[in-house]
This record gives structure tokens, C-alpha cells and sequence, in this order.
């Protein structure tokens, strides 16, 4: 018999969740290499997921920690010349153990509004040598090589910049529950519920991958967009099987179904339903036109500044690299909650991605160059942004490439 949900402790959900990370988000096997990154604040998390990776048969469990005041003594101290600079002996170091078949898990938690004081040219040049550095063990991860996911730990900082009205304490018990809630933690078994909830966003995948649609039309509320989907694309949602044969759900939670848009079509306006956390800064109000696949005019009412800073940061920078459908009705969003955190507020949504495509989302695209992906519209670019921009307010149809159109999604819901 299961216990019911009010009967958990908040130490026997920790106990599933670092259950469900291991076993359902990462699948790790046994004998495999576990590299794990964590907030300093999220040590209890972590602890107990290095327990589950060991008794699951992990041969070697390593944690790096980031400490937010260590990287604001940086902003603080550092002379101007070191945002630049990069561990690049670190990546290079988390890109062999990928080679050497470890697997990839992060713990996101970090407070979304650490450098929001900090000046936005130096935390753009750090972030910008950071996805240099990274960008050869980034590429195992985007092409799904091998099996990752990222799970959230509820921090101190993180809960007062979503409730900045409550204690301390009360504000990080309700992070902790609403995390636990959206990633399907305390109701009944939760490996369980994760397989269900995973073969549901499969069905909902196949639906749209035997419709075949050519582009989506956006309408409603200050959006008017059409969108191309990739050639050969194919929608995804849940687990996928990594390159190394195993299989991985690699966000926790997910509500989402995903695709590659064509990175030379996209046409007319976008305004962003939910305001964007976008690396300690919140950047709110977002309305961009493109043309031509690529952003010929953005603005936001506030953080303008970060965004142009960001879709400069490269030619790619400026156009799509995913597309995902959430229903309005999803948990995350029903939690009526902002967690300034892209991983919960992604899936909170329909959105898309600036910047880099996830070339598993084009048919055999792990087996085709650079060359022969960008020509079928798969974009590349050094960063991976998602922006919210489906509410209860709007409309999606899906056209074909003879131009019939079909209605997908009405007032933010699947018809
Ligand atoms: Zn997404
Ligand atoms: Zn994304």
C-alpha cells in the first residue's frame, strides 16, 4: 500500500524525487559514471540522488558545486579582462567523461535574480566564454548521446524571488511543494506516474509526426506568426533513447512536445506570454518581429538591453531552434505560479527557443553534418533560450504543405 500524499514527509518526497531522477530521468546503469552538478544549497537533493545513483550501481558518482556568492565576488573583484575566461579545463573534462560513457545530471536551483544588479556586458561576455568552453560536451548532449536530465532543488535564494512576501522558511516550503507537485511527487507510486504520463507525451508526439504539418500559425493576443517546421522534422515528447542505448527523460518535469522549426521561416510578431529568466536577469514584456526566419526587431519593457545583448550573440542567436506545444491546463501552469525558472516556466506554456536546434528532432540527424542539417532548417547557434509565448489566449493551427489548415490548439488547449 502506498501512503497518501499528505502522509509524506518532505524527506520521504526528497527520497522520490531523487528516486524517480535516477531510475526514470537519467535510467543510469549499472557500472555507469555519474558527473552531477548542483547549487551549493542543494546539497540534501544531491546527497540523496548520489544514494540512489550508488545503489542503482553507479561506479562513480562526482559532484560539482556552484556557490552563488562566489560567482558575485567575481562580478565584485575580478578585473575587467577575466569575463572572458572559462574553465575550459573542466568542460573538457565533463566532455571525456561523456566520451568515457558517464552520464550528465544537473540540479537547477540557483537564485534567477543573482546578477540582476550585475552589469549585463560582463555577465553576457562570461556567459558567452562559459558556451564556447562548453560547446564540444554540450553537442553530446543536444545530439543525445548519452543519457541526462535536470531536476530542481528548492534554495533559499530561489524561493524569496518567488515569494518575496513570506518568511524565509515558509517561502522555501512552498517551492518545495510546488515542486514536488508539478514533478509528480507524493500522489500514489511516482516511477509509476512518470511512465504514464511518459507514454501520454509519446502518444501525443506520434499524433503530430503522422499529421506531418509544413508550418504552425499562431494567433491571439498580440501574436500573429507563422512558422515553418524543419524538413524531415520529427516531434518528441518524454524519454527519448540516448546514443548509448539508454533510455532517458531529460527534463523533470516535462509537459512538453517539441520539434526543430526551420530556421528560414518564420514570419510576423511574437509577444512572450511570461516574462524570461534569463541568467540572473529577468528581461519582461518581450514583442519580436521576424522576417525571414530571423528577428529583425525586438523590444521588451524591461531588460531590453540583456535580450539585444543576447540575440547578438551570434547570426543563430537571432532565429528559432525549437518549437513546443504545452497545453494552457498543464499542471505547472495551473499551479498559477511564476518560477522564474525555465525548466518549470517552459513547460508552463507553448514556447520556442531561440538559438540552437536539437538535431535529435530531425530524422536521422544524429548521422548528418552540419552542412546537411542546417539545409534541411535545423539552426545552430552557441545559446539555447526558451521564451513562453502560449496562454489561455491562443489559437494554433497546423498547415500542410498543400496549405489546408487544421485547428491544433484553441484558447490554449489540444482540440
Ligand atoms: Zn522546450
Ligand atoms: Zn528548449
Amino acid at each position: 500500500m502506498t501512503l497518501a500524499a499528505e502522509q509524506l514527509t518532505t524527506e520521504q518526497k526528497l527520497d522520490q524525487l531523487a528516486e524517480v531522477a535516477i531510475h526514470v530521468g537519467l535510467g543510469l546503469a549499472p557500472g555507469q559514471e555519474l558527473v552531477m552538478t548542483a547549487p551549493l544549497d542543494a546539497v540534501p537533493l544531491a546527497r540523496k540522488i548520489a544514494e540512489h545513483a550508488y545503489r542503482a550501481g553507479a561506479s562513480l558518482v562526482t559532484t560539482l558545486y556552484a556557490d552563488d556568492e562566489t560567482t558575485l565576488a567575481r562580478y565584485k573583484y575580478a578585473p575587467d579582462a577575466a569575463f572572458d575566461k572559462a574553465a575550459a579545463w573542466l568542460y573538457d573534462g565533463m566532455g571525456a567523461a561523456f566520451k568515457s560513457g558517464a552520464a550528465r545530471l544537473a540540479i537547477t536551483g540557483a537564485s534567477p535574480l543573482l546578477l540582476s544588479n550585475e552589469d549585463p556586458a560582463k555577465v553576457s561576455r562570461a556567459n558567452r566564454a562559459v558556451s564556447v568552453a562548453y560547446r564540444p560536451a554540450l553537442d553530446l548532449i543536444t545530439r543525445h548521446e548519452i543519457n541526462w536530465t535536470i531536476v530542481a532543488s528548492a534554495t533559499p535564494a530561489w524561493a524569496a524571488a518567488m515569494f518575496p512576501d513570506d518568511a524565509p522558511d515558509a517561502a522555501l516550503a512552498k517551492l518545495w511543494e510546488a515542486i514536488f507537485a508539478t514533478t509528480r511527487i507524493g500522489a500514489g507510486d511516482p516511477v509509476a506516474n512518470w511512465k504514464a504520463h511518459d507514454a501520454n507525451l509519446q502518444k501525443r508526439a506520434a499524433f503530430l509526426n503522422e499529421k506531418r504539418f509544413s508550418a504552425l500559425h499562431y494567433t491571439g493576443s498580440g501574436t500573429d506568426f507563422r512558422l515553418g517546421l524543419a524538413d524531415d522534422h520529427i516531434w518528441m515528447g518524454g524519454g527519448t533513447t540516448a546514443g548509448n542505448g539508454l533510455y532517458c527523460i531529460p527534463n523533470m518535469p516535462t509537459e512538453e512536445v517539441f520539434t526543430t522549426p526551420h530556421k528560414d521561416r518564420a514570419e510576423g510578431v511574437v509577444t512572450a506570454s511570461k516574462p524570461l529568466s534569463y541568467q540572473g536577469t529577468m528581461i519582461e514584456g518581450i514583442r519580436v518581429r521576424f522576417e525571414g526566419g530571423r528577428i529583425v526587431q525586438a523590444s521588451a519593457t524591461k531588460g531590453e538591453e540583456v535580450l539585444n545583448r543576447l540575440i547578438e550573440t551570434d547570426e543563430g542567436a537571432r532565429r528559432l531552434g525549437e518549437v513546443a506545444l504545452v497545453p494552457h491546463s498543464s499542471p505547472i501552469s495551473q499551479s498559477g505560479v511564476t518560477f522564474l525558472n525555465t525548466l518549470f516556466d517552459e513547460n508552463a506554456a507553448s514556447h520556442i527557443a531561440l538559438g540552437q536546434a536539437y538535431t535529435s528532432c530531425i530524422k536521422d540527424g544524429d548521422k548528418l553534418s552540419d552542412e546537411e542539417l542546417a539545409a534541411k532548417g535545423a539552426n545552430t547557434s552557441l545559446i539555447h533560450v526558451d521564451w513562453m509565448i502560449g496562454s489561455g489566449e491562443i489559437d494554433i493551427d497546423g498547415v500542410t504543405a498543400t496549405g489546408a489548415r487544421e485547428p491544433l490548439m484553441r484558447k490554449g488547449e489540444w482540440v
